[in-house]
């Protein structure tokens, strides 16, 4: 999965973020699990939040299954009819595989 230019600047200011703060309690004397768990949960926030920017920008839908069965389909940038037609197979419970078993 390449990063775009959407993704990358939040993902580089988490990135940015990290380092400064995982400096800065390292110098504190905060244990290396400490560090690396806090620097970790900046950077997963970044790319969220990255992902968040794209899907904005890009039109991007998601459909799932109502009966919860796991079955989803994300659109970016279809036609309506083809979102209609997704839509409807996402939404469709009898089409997906775990209700004909
Ligand atoms: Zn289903």
């Amino acid at each position: 999965m390449a990063l775009t230019v959407r993704e990358a600047i939040p993902t580089g200011l988490a990135g940015a973020t990290a380092c400064y703060i995982g400096y800065d309690l390292a110098d504190h004397g905060v244990g290396v699990a400490v560090i690396v768990s806090t620097v970790l949960a900046i950077l997963s926030t970044g790319l969220s939040v990255g992902l968040r920017f794209q899907q904005a920008a890009n039109d991007v839908q998601l459909f799932t299954c109502p009966e919860g069965c796991g079955v989803e389909i994300r659109t970016t940038n279809q036609p309506s009819d083809s979102v209609a037609r997704l839509r409807e197979l996402a939404t469709d419970h009898s089409q997906h595989p775990a209700a004909r078993s």
